[in-house]
Order: C-alpha cells, then sequence, then structure tokens
C-alpha cells in the first residue's frame, strides 16, 4: 500500500466522469463498441491538432509500430537506439525483421546521427528513431541520412505527444510516427496508440490491417490482425486532447524547477533539449556522476525510496543486454554512451498536474543526499 506521503513517478490526468458521461450512455445505446463515430471523431481532431493528415487509431503503440513496418513492407535490419524500451525492439522482432542498435548522443539522450551511417549494411531497410522522454530526436540529420540511403524513416513517437521540432509538432516527421495512448503517457485512453502519416496509401492500408486486413468486400488480400482502439478509449482521448497544451506546458514547468534547483548541486546532469525544440518531459531524467555527487546512482534511488519518492531506471538495461534480445545473438555495435548512460540514470515524478512544491521536495531530498555524503 502506498502512504499518504509518497509521491509517484507517474499519475496519469484524466477527465472528471462527468465529462464523460453523455458519451458513455451514448455508446450504451447505440451498442456501436467499436469501428464507431467517437474513434472516427479522435482520428480527424488529432490529425487537425498535429497539422498532418492521416491519423490511425490502434490499440496500443506497439501494434501500431508493428502494423507500420508491416504495411511499408520493410525487409532485413532496422536501425534504432539501445536506449528505448522494449517495445520498440519487440515490434520488430515480431515482423521477423533484425534490429541493429546504434548508439546515442549523451547530451540529447537520442540516437546519435553521426553513428548511424557506419551500421549501414545493403540489408537495411529503415531507420526507427525515437523521441526519448519527449524530447524531439534530430530530425534534420534523421532525414538526411535516410534520403541519401533510401531508408525508410519511421518514429516512435510513444513519449512526444504535443512535443515540438522546430515550430512543429511532432507527427508529420519522417514515413509515420507511433503515439502511445497508454496511462504513462501525455494523451490516455486507456490502452491505445495512434500512427500518423501524410501517406495515403500507408493510412488507407493502416486502415485495413487494423481490421484484419479486409478490403471491405469480404475479400482479405493484406497481412493484418485486429488493433481496433474501442469507443470508450476514445472518448477519453477525446477529453484528454483538450488538456494537452496545458500539460505539456505544466510539464515544462516542473522540468524548470527541477532544472533551477538541481543544476547547483555537483554531478548532476541533464537531458539537453534545444532551444528551439518543445520537450513533452513524458519523464524528466537526471544523470548522475557518483564521484562528484558524492553517491552512486543506486544509493541515490536507496535515498529516494526511503522518503517516498518513486523513481524509475529507463531504460536500464538497455534493450541490448535484455535477454529476449541476447537469445537472438544479433551482431553489436559500439554502445558505450548507451551503457554508460543506463548505469547512471534515474527518472524523476513528472506529471501533468504536478505541483511546484512537489518538485522542490523532491529536489531538497537530493540536496540533502548529497550534503550528508560528503
Ligand atoms: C510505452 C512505449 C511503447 C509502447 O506503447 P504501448 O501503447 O504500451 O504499446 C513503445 N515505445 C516506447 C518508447 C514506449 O515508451
Amino acid at each position: 500500500m502506498r502512504s499518504k506521503n509518497n509521491i509517484p513517478l507517474i499519475n496519469p490526468d484524466l477527465p472528471l466522469y462527468r465529462t464523460l458521461e453523455k458519451d458513455i450512455r451514448d455508446i450504451i445505446h447505440s451498442k456501436q463498441l467499436t469501428k464507431g463515430k467517437y474513434l472516427a471523431k479522435l482520428e480527424a481532431r488529432i490529425a487537425k491538432y498535429l497539422g498532418v493528415e492521416y491519423a490511425v487509431g490502434v490499440s496500443s503503440c506497439t501494434l501500431g509500430l508493428m502494423l507500420v513496418l508491416k504495411c511499408l513492407d520493410l525487409q532485413g535490419e532496422i536501425i534504432i537506439p539501445s536506449f528505448t524500451f522494449i517495445a520498440t525492439a519487440e515490434a520488430i522482432l515480431w515482423n521477423n525483421l533484425k534490429p541493429v542498435f546504434v548508439d546515442i548522443n549523451g547530451e540529447t539522450l537520442n540516437l546519435d546521427p553521426e553513428k548511424i551511417e557506419a551500421a549501414i549494411t545493403p540489408k537495411t531497410s529503415a531507420i526507427l528513431a525515437v523521441h526519448v522522454f519527449g524530447n524531439p530526436a534530430n530530425i534534420k540529420a534523421l532525414r538526411a541520412i535516410a534520403w541519401k540511403h533510401k531508408l525508410k524513416l519511421i518514429y516512435d513517437s510513444a513519449h512526444a505527444f504535443g512535443a515540438k521540432y522546430k515550430s512543429k509538432f511532432i507527427g508529420g516527421f519522417g514515413n509515420a510516427e507511433v503515439f502511445s495512448l497508454s496511462p504513462t503517457k501525455l494523451l490516455i485512453t486507456g490502452e491505445g496508440g495512434l500512427i500518423t502519416t501524410n501517406d495515403k496509401t500507408l493510412a488507407n492500408n493502416l486502415v485495413r490491417a487494423r481490421d484484419y486486413g479486409g478490403s471491405g468486400n469480404g475479400e482479405y488480400n493484406l497481412l493484418g490482425l485486429n488493433s481496433r482502439l474501442g469507443e470508450f478509449n476514445a472518448i477519453l482521448g477525446l477529453q484528454g486532447l483538450k488538456r494537452i497544451k496545458t500539460a505539456v506546458v505544466q510539464r515544462n514547468k516542473i522540468a524548470g524547477v527541477y532544472k533551477k534547483y538541481l543544476s547547483k548541486i555537483d554531478g548532476i546532469k541533464f537531458q539537453f533539449s534545444e532551444k528551439d525544440n518543445l520537450c513533452a518531459y513524458k519523464d524528466f531524467a537526471i544523470i548522475i556522476d557518483g564521484k562528484k555527487f558524492g553517491l552512486k546512482r543506486d544509493k541515490l534511488i536507496k535515498r529516494l525510496t526511503a522518503g517516498d519518492i518513486e523513481t524509475r531506471r529507463y531504460f536500464d538495461p538497455p534493450l541490448h543486454r535484455q535477454p529476449i534480445i541476447r537469445k537472438y545473438r544479433f551482431r553489436e555495435n559500439d554502445l558505450t554512451v548507451t551503457e554508460e548512460i543506463s548505469s547512471a540514470i534515474i527518472c524523476l515524478p513528472i506529471w501533468s498536474s504536478m505541483d511546484t512544491e512537489t518538485a522542490l521536495k523532491i529536489c531538497r531530498v537530493i540536496e540533502a543526499a548529497h550534503n550528508h555524503a560528503k
């Protein structure tokens, strides 16, 4: 049981029941539980909000990624970071494709474009980049590499709803982007995912593939599955969308408080986000230099836990050290930075309705741990 003083890592921002009540009643009365008007409305609103041509709702980001890889008919090897959530690689493996792990940049924590070309082989068919913790990837450099080598470019945008690259929302870059709408992310439908693209053919195929691959006249000529997003889930997303802008603003405010306070303490580094980008801060990460800070990362986590503050080691271990990935015995590139960051990172509590005082309380616990270590 959580104590009263517990500060959780996440705290899903859900709409008030009364804002959902009318739509819930409507769904029950109409008996249209899936493939109905609320999903269509959610897709239209999100496409408009993000400024993309097509938004395709699915039952999870993992399935969305699986469908995108399938519908783009990719073969061979896919370049991805090892510093991401397991689902990025699982979507590749379910397609019988091979993930090729490339190192990250130690400042942005995103795929390092400078290390990608060395990993490209004649078998490479795509780059699947991640906007880690909601921090937009180096899109310009990734686009140039993809274009030069004729590779598809896909983004796992699970963390990045509401984030902006330059002045444009994440969602319209590459061949497709895939968001997660699960409870740990910014826009929540319960379970759910969303694919955005400006490619009409791809969008049409995705709509069919999420519904067993049918063409509508009893013929099945596409390998599909069932990954539809239900109507009850869609109404959560419709309400959540109204709050997304303030959610991102509030998360940036909290991140600002953390940075201001913690930057005074030796041995703490932050994820770097370009000034002209907007980070969604799905997570707020600190990177601990044990020698300078005076305590090793895991010792600091113990202190925070003792102070009833929940943290997470995202992403430790990184994917290339996960048992299911090791089983495949893929060839390994140099992943030095990934290893360094994974062993030093802590994700601190952050959520869309978090107040400044809660962030300050966490900062004080970290400061005390540092002071007592000396
Ligand atoms: C959460 C997450 C996913 C999976 O999302 P689901 O909607 O739970 O399938 C994929 N990639 C990343 C980077 C994630 O954090």
